[in-house]
Order: structure tokens, then sequence, then C-alpha cells
């Protein structure tokens, strides 16, 4: 069995920033796949850069080689359990097993699908599950919206920012009729329809609804999203009370068990490359003094 001092529990921006920093005050390992991460298939214009868009791929893959040149090791794969064990944790990974004093859990979340024909396909091609992150892309084209509850409507409203018209679609939608009419004000037009198909050649051109189809350059799939929920309920990390998804952290990004950390998506809104790195920078730096001091 492997011991080290700090495990990482995701290969994204937050767990590799994590590494980074926890690297210069103490021994690290990280679980994950890079190609798992939110940020592969991204291209990002809203992060510092010496150069836009930068590519999501070329970002993980510098940065995990930035993070073994420091000392960190790599193991491409999933944790599937945790246990507490004499103070410190034993992970144990689809292959491995490993023994440490600090967690931090990096797991990003992950989107809930439509699962309708075209979704997967189109992906980065006029489909996205990120309104703040694509909004941009989007400047005087048509796009829709799908689903029915508060991220959906928040998505529709940011869009009319930028693009020329926007639907928002769902058979039921749970808004009030004033928020509704909030957003009708501002050139929202809301069908009450259920998307059956995403078409297109290079790029999305339409969407199949229950009854026709309509022409559209994006489409937002904003049904909401699934944290690392079952993990943290069994190790006994508070959870945020109203989503019951996102782990809930302090200032130096302690969840509520001692010795284990959150950064990045799990903790919740915003979705962000930005926070997730100042989250994992954080992280990384207090699981490393606290493995170096035994000071929770
Ligand atoms: C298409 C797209 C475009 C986006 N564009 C932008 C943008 O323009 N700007 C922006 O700021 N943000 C953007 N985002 C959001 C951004 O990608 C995320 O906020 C960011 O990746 C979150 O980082 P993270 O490290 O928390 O999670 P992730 O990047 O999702 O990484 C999670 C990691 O955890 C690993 N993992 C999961 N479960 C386990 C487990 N059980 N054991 C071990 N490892 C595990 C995965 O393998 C992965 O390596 C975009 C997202 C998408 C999907």
């Amino acid at each position: 069995m492997k011991e080290t001092e700090v495990v990482i529990m995701g290969s994204g921006p937050a767990g590799l920033q994590a590494s980074i920093h926890a690297s210069r005050r103490s021994k690290v390992l990280v679980f994950g796949r890079l190609e798992a991460s939110n940020l592969w298939n991204a291209h990002i214009d809203n992060y510092l850069s010496l150069s836009y868009p930068i590519s999501g791929q070329e970002l993980l893959i510098n940065s995990r080689e930035k993070a073994k040149e420091l000392g960190v090791e790599f193991l491409e794969e999933d944790v599937v359990d945790v246990e507490i064990k004499d103070g410190g944790f034993l992970i144990l990974g689809e292959k491995e097993q490993v023994l440490c004093r600090a967690l931090v859990m990096a797991p990003g979340m992950r989107h809930e699908r439509l699962n309708v024909p075209g979704e997967k396909e189109f992906l980065g091609r006029g489909v996205s599950y990120c309104a703040d992150c694509d909004c941009m892309f989007f400047r005087g084209k048509v796009v829709a919206v799908i689903g029915g509850g508060s991220a959906a409507l928040r998505a529709s409203e940011l869009l009319t920012r930028f693009a020329r018209k926007v639907y928002l679609m769902w058979p039921s939608l749970e808004a009030s009729g004033e928020r509704l009419d909030e957003l009708k004000d501002k050139g929202v037009e809301v069908l009450p329809a259920e998307v059956k198909e995403i078409k297109g050649t290079e790029k999305v051109e339409s969407l199949v609804l229950s009854e026709g189809e309509i022409p559209v350059d994006g489409v937002f799939i904003e049904l909401g999203s699934r944290g690392a929920y079952e993990l943290a309920m069994q190790l006994g990390i508070q959870l945020d009370p109203v989503s019951m998804k996102f782990i809930v952290v302090d200032t130096n990004q302690r969840t509520s068990v001692k010795g284990i950390f959150a950064a990045g998506d799990v903790t919740g809104a915003p979705f962000q490359l930005a926070k997730a790195v100042g989250q994992g920078c954080v992280a990384g730096y207090h699981a490393g003094e606290y493995v170096r001091t035994g000071k929770w």
C-alpha cells in the first residue's frame, strides 16, 4: 500500500492548483483523469492569459506537467471510497490504495443531461451547459435555454444581453407568473415545449420539438448539476442545506471533517475556472500546512 501526506481527488484545475501549492509543503498524490475534467472541451476567454481563447486541454496538460516537475505523483484512476483511519484517511482507488493525512476533494460536478440525439455530438459546437462561460460566443445569435428551474431562468436573463433572440423551453416551468413576465419584458420567448432532438451539420442549426422544428444557433442545457453527494454524506461532510449537493467550506477551504478540504465546482456556483484555481490554491496551501504543523 502506498503512503503519502496529501491526496487530491480530482485532476481538474482545482485539483491541479491544489497539488502545486500543497507540493511546496508536503508529499502529494493526485487521483483522477484529465480528460474527465469539465475543462477538457472548453475554450476559455474569461480567465487571465497571454492569448485567447485558452484551450482547456492545453491548460490541463501543461499544468499536470508543471505539477509533475514539482514532484507530485499522479494516478489516472478514480477514488471509489474513503475510510477514516488512524487520524488520517485510507483512499481506495480503482486499483491502488493510499494512506494519507489530509484529503482535498476536487471532483468537480456533472451537469444533468437532456439525453436527446445531438446533445453529445454538438457539445462545444452550439451546445453548452454554462451560459456564464459561453454567452459571448452567441452575440447577435438565436439561442434556446432548456430547463424549468432557477438555473434556466438565470441563464435566459443573462443571454438577453448577448443574443438577438432567446427562447426558454420546458414543458412545465417552476417560475411564478410574475418572474416569467419579467423575462418576457426582457425579450425572452417562453415555449412550453419538449425538445426531442438537436440538429445541425458542422454546428447546431435547429431544435426538433414535440410539435415542429425551430432554427437556433445555440442550445444552453440548464437542468442543474450533481456534486459529490454520496461520498460526502458517507464521510459526514456538511453539504449546502438548500441544494444538498455541494460541500460547505470555510475561508481556508476546510470542510466540516478534520483533515478534509474541498475546492472547485464541488463547492457550488459560480462554476468557473478562476474560482476553481483560486480555491485550489487555498486548499492546497492549507492542506500542506495542516500536515506540516498538525494544526487544524
Ligand atoms: C463546455 C464547457 C465550457 C466551459 N467554459 C468555461 C469558461 O469559458 N470559463 C470558465 O471559467 N469556466 C468554464 N467552464 C467551467 C470550468 O470548466 C469548471 O468550472 C472547472 O473545470 C471546474 O474545475 P474543477 O477542478 O472543480 O472540476 P473539473 O474540471 O470538472 O475536474 C474534476 C476532476 O475530478 C476528477 N474526478 C471526478 N470524480 C472523481 C473521483 N471519484 N475520483 C478521482 N477523481 C475524480 C475528474 O476526473 C476530473 O479530473 C466550462 C465548462 C464546460 C463543461
